[in-house]
């Protein structure tokens, strides 16, 4: 049974329980986008005697309480929140003597400052270090896309601010502390860092986002390739113990007894079915464009409760899958070496010649229910003419309809991003 503890407020964003319940709950308003990284809530779950989790909206932080000390898996997005699972951790469990980094993104690694009076000993996969590098020399270009993706200000590079791990492994490392055991493997998944941690003694698996809440993180459209393969090969892995309890990421975290083998299933079951389908489309040289609309999770997965499209979705697995198996070029020789799309783009407008026709074309396939092609249409209009307030309305319009009905994170950030440009070069105040 769990235990949900509320820390200092009342607060339910981040309280719920049941996956459907978190997705209405952090819902947004229209024309607004997903806000999932904010600080100062912090939920406690006690599922276990000796296992504890600290929940924030994107992210989750686990413990594991021996019988000579504490070993925190992940440390949560800064050191707002980290301090109050800090103070938790001490008022339940005592000091920390490890660290496991599950991966190197920020919602799991940014809190560990906080820590460094315990002087853990803090343990990663030996790719987390070159992933630091990168977010460091890139800091610029990931300030943009966190604008986009989770429409945040445009942040400063919070690359130095990481704690580098003290210990690094490659495939897999085992170490005890008291009287618990800590198996920790390697596996290429939503990144190459990344870790999960299973202790045999309470048959508990702390997985990092090889879970999270609603349909797996398998394709970013802002982010480089995932592994989709390997990550169902991790979650059979993690199978194979026969975990009691699996400790997940986002929203709901902890699933036990029946629960625990049916998020594993669906998720293995979800993402191979997605890849299975890319790898037959790319031998059967189904450019990637047309993969997208063909590609289908089958009916008892594609509403299952355990895989809303509440931040990725199968469309962006589909292009993440091609770029792991397949180059750039499509085999269409116009796009081997091609002139930039700007300028193809003049010579079609000027053979079209009328701006109007374009517009007129573009509103009525929004009319007819195709706001995608309608928004690829007016493209020729708008490059050709950024400024033109009647394309720059229809642009708006077109995203707005777009949005309406999209609750996945990634995609409905990204229309509400560029509706707030448009409304900004347009004069429009909200
Ligand atoms: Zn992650």
């Amino acid at each position: 049974m769990t235990k949900v503890e509320d820390t200092q407020n009342t607060n339910q964003e981040t309280g719920m329980k049941n996956p459907k319940e978190f997705e209405s709950a952090i819902r947004p308003e229209k024309n607004q986008a997903f806000q999932v990284i904010r600080h100062g809530n912090v939920k406690f779950e006690h599922p276990h005697p000796n296992v504890y989790v600290a929940r924030i909206l994107i992210a989750n932080a686990s413990w594991v309480k021996t019988t000579e000390g504490t070993v925190l898996i992940d440390t949560l997005i800064g050191p707002a929140v980290a301090k109050k699972m800090f103070d938790k951790i001490h008022e339940t469990s005592g000091p920390v003597k490890y660290i496991i980094y599950t991966h190197g993104h920020m919602d799991h690694v940014g809190g560990a400052n906080v820590f460094t009076e315990d002087s853990p000993e803090i343990i990663a996969q030996r790719y987390i270090m070159e992933r630091f590098e990168k977010y460091r020399i890139l800091a610029e270009h990931r300030a943009r896309i966190g604008r986009i993706q989770f429409n945040l200000p445009f942040l400063e590079s919070r690359g130095p601010s990481f704690v580098n791990p003290t210990r690094l492994y490659d495939e897999s490392m085992t170490f005890t502390l008291g009287d618990k055991t800590f198996e920790l493997y390697h596996a290429r998944a939503e990144t190459d860092d990344h870790t999960w941690v299973f202790v045999p003694e309470i048959r508990a698996a702390f997985v990092g986002d090889l879970i999270v809440a609603g349909y797996p993180n398998v394709g970013n459209p802002f982010k480089p390739t995932r592994f989709a393969l390997s990550w169902a090969r991790a979650l059979e892995a993690v199978r194979e113990k026969e975990p009691e309890m699996v400790v997940a990421h986002g929203g709901h975290a902890v699933y036990q007894g029946d629960e625990a083998r049916e998020i594993l299933d669906v998720n293995i079951e979800a993402i191979k079915v997605i890849h299975d389908q890319v790898v037959e489309y790319i031998n059967k040289d189904i450019p990637v464009d047309e993969m997208i609309q063909m590609v289908k999770l089958p009916d008892h997965l594609k509403d299952h409760r355990y895989l809303r499209f509440v931040y990725s979705r199968p469309e962006f697995a589909v292009y993440n899958i091609y770029r792991w198996y397949h180059g750039y070029f499509d085999h269409n020789p116009a796009h081997l070496l091609p002139r930039p799309e700007k300028e193809v783009n003049e010579e079609v407008f000027q053979l079209i010649g009328d701006g109007e026709a374009i517009l007129k074309r573009a509103g009525d396939l929004l009319e007819q229910g195709q706001a995608q092609l309608a928004l690829q249409i007016l493209d020729i209009l708008l490059k050709h003419s950024p400024e033109d307030t009647g394309a720059r309305k229809l642009h708006l319009k077109i995203l707005e309809v777009l949005h309406e009905e999209d609750y996945c994170l990634m995609s409905r950030n990204t229309w509400v991003y560029f509706m707030e440009r448009d409304k900004e070069i347009l004069g429009i105040k909200d």
